[in-house]
């Protein structure tokens, strides 16, 4: 399947928002999760871009990344690469382990790192005050 690499300002012409990644195929898969299962790509509140993964992002622009923000997250902020709708960050946090439109399964490993995309703990629930979570590389 033909894998194009987007970075910044460029954004990918194959999906319907934008979109940016290193060998991004046509789900959205990219270079740093090979054998994923799941087709998502994210959206980060910094460059209001959507990104398969944390790495991509990084590789792609050269700026510190923003989660999705709690108050925003009746926004639309997951792409489902199967079938390029998207979904709002609350129906994706709340909602199952697949795609509601197209049925793709959506990765349970990706919970582990919600973290790093949503304004979240690693558990989902909302952070207590002062107790920063330290992401690790796992
Ligand atoms: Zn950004
Ligand atoms: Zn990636
Ligand atoms: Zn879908």
């Amino acid at each position: 399947m033909a894998r194009r690499t987007t970075r910044a300002p460029a954004t990918d012409a194959r999906f319907p928002v934008p979109l940016r990644g290193i060998d991004v195929d046509a789900e959205t898969r990219c270079a740093h999760w090979e054998d994923r299962v799941d087709v998502i790509a994210l959206r980060f509140a910094c460059c209001d871009t959507y990104y398969p993964c944390f790495s991509c992002h990084e590789a792609a622009t050269d700026h510190e990344v923003v989660q999705w923000p709690a108050d925003r997250f009746d926004e639309p902020a997951v792409l489902c690469g199967g079938c390029r709708t998207t979904l709002t960050a609350a129906a994706y946090l709340s909602g199952g382990d697949a795609c509601p439109h197209c049925g793709a399964a959506f990765n349970l490993g990706c919970r582990e790192h919600r973290h790093l995309y949503f304004e979240v703990s690693a558990d989902g629930a909302e952070p207590p005050d002062g107790a920063e979570q330290s992401p690790d590389s796992s």
